[in-house]
């Protein structure tokens, strides 16, 4: 969407909120003390639905990923459109300062809880068919403080993380094109990936990986990847493996999909957030992931993204 269609979408506070009632009523409203579905009165004046059936009241927000938080709906609707506007994407230093907003630490996590569900809608898929997967590891900071959420900013913000390597775990799916869209392509019979994703190996152990690279692709794919790593044991479970020496190939010929995502994502992750903390590396290539697997859909970025975030069930 373009910026001149949005604002004559969603001028104000109102327009935002009507169209998230709108579509949190489309997706269908649960008590969340009773479980009834669909039985509410809309209190307009307290901005609450009470339950029909319990007499129980929850807020428009309640259940959302908007639940708790006291920023605007405009807010959400304006990072959601800039995060789904552009391949790259925002910093929250930036999102901050394009809302003229006081405090960095709503915006922070405003943008995670996004980014979270980006992580959470993907996840209802695995990935299947022929398969490109490889780790790479994406330099990361970590701070001393494990607990003050506001500290752990402001350490990090002064560059006082240490640095480390975190494990990623990047998959690709390289299925053959069904035949529409190889017309598309005017006969070219080259394959593209249809979806990637991309997992944090908690702790580097290829116990970690088979657990990961299990939990995101289906059994009876093909996994090709880099003989090297001792992957042999970590994939064992899946229908084929075809495992390259990468010392020989070049990992771009074998992998091209995947090296290509590796690339982009580390240079957004440098470029735009300037480096982030290990614990929250997740959610930045939840963002990637997400985006990339949605290349294609163009304008419907946006209010696809509005429904995962309505629809997301938050408890
Ligand atoms: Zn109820």
């Amino acid at each position: 969407m373009k910026i001149i269609e949005y604002f004559s979408h969603y001028p104000d506070e109102d327009s935002c909120k009507l169209e998230f009632k709108h579509y949190r009523e489309s997706n269908g409203i649960t008590c969340k003390k009773c479980s009834s579905k669909n039985t509410f009165w809309w209190l307009g004046s307290k901005n609450q639905y009470e339950c029909k059936k319990c007499g129980f009241r929850m807020s428009l927000k309640s259940g959302t990923v908007m639940e708790n938080s006291k920023l605007p709906y405009q807010y959400w609707f304006i990072a959601m459109h800039l995060m789904t506007c552009t391949k790259k994407t925002f910093s929250a230093y930036e999102l901050q300062k394009q809302l003229g907003h006081k405090y960095y630490e709503p915006i922070w996590a405003m943008m995670h809880k996004i980014r979270l569900v980006m992580g959470k809608r993907d996840d209802l898929y695995n990935l299947s068919g022929d398969i490109e997967a490889d780790e790479s590891y994406f330099s990361t900071l970590y701070s001393e403080n494990e607990n003050e959420f506001t500290n752990e900013i402001e350490e990090l913000k002064r560059g006082k993380g240490s640095q480390r390597k975190t494990a990623v775990l990047v998959m690709a799916s390289n299925k053959k094109m069904n035949q529409r869209e190889l017309l598309k392509q005017k006969g070219n019979l080259t394959t593209k990936p249809k979806f990637i994703k991309m997992k944090v190996v908690e702790d580097g152990t290829i116990k970690e990986l088979k657990k990961t690279a299990e939990t995101n692709v289906d059994l009876d794919s093909s996994i090709k990847s880099d003989k090297a790593k001792s992957y042999r044991k970590a994939f064992e479970n899946f229908n084929k493996l075809e495992m390259y020496d990468m010392s020989v190939f070049e990992s771009e010929k074998i992998l091209p999909w995947i090296s290509k995502a590796i690339t982009n994502s580390k240079s957004i992750i440098q470029a735009i957030h300037h480096g982030v903390d290990s614990k929250y590396l997740q959610n930045y290539l939840n963002e990637f992931c997400y985006k990339y697997n949605r290349r294609n859909f163009g304008e419907k970025q946006f209010n696809r993204l509005l429904i995962a975030a309505v629809g997301f069930v938050w408890y």
